[in-house]
């Protein structure tokens, strides 16, 4: 594989079936058994009603754009090559947003409400990244 000098994820015990998922190009996400809802990011127990019985559920890879900015500025050296990128915030179709770069889309035609689904970045035999790129309406 080629150098790759960007951060690479550290999965956390509530993690690390969503990055196990992610390796087989699968978005898990939790889902409460108790009260059916999803929720991003992984944790121990349900945000909506504190049940710890949850299943891992495969999400559709479907969501909108709800917010995102435009990163002008090399933050990380591993950066340097691809500034202007755009940083979302979508909307996954299950309810749950998660923070994610758009790809496949010069930054400047990212609008708000726009349709994505996930695309998968393998990062060798480390980690895979969700990323998300514009469908038709
Ligand atoms: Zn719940």
């Amino acid at each position: 594989m080629a150098e790759y000098n960007k951060p690479i994820p550290v999965p956390s015990i509530e993690s690390k079936p969503y990055w196990e998922g992610l390796r087989q190009h699968r978005l898990l996400i939790p889902r409460c058994n108790a009260c059916a809802g999803f929720w991003f990011p992984p944790s121990a127990r349900c945000p909506n009603c504190s049940s710890s019985d949850f299943s891992w559920t495969a999400a559709s890879g479907r969501g909108r754009v709800f917010s995102f900015v435009i990163y002008h500025r090399v933050y990380h050296p591993g950066f340097a090559g691809e500034v202007p990128y755009t940083v979302g915030l979508v909307e996954l179709e299950e309810g749950p947003r998660m923070i994610s770069n758009i790809v496949g889309i010069p930054p400047e035609q990212v609008v708000c409400d726009m349709p994505v689904r996930v695309v998968f970045e393998d990062i060798g035999d480390i980690a895979t990244l969700p990323k998300f790129t514009p469908v038709p309406a």
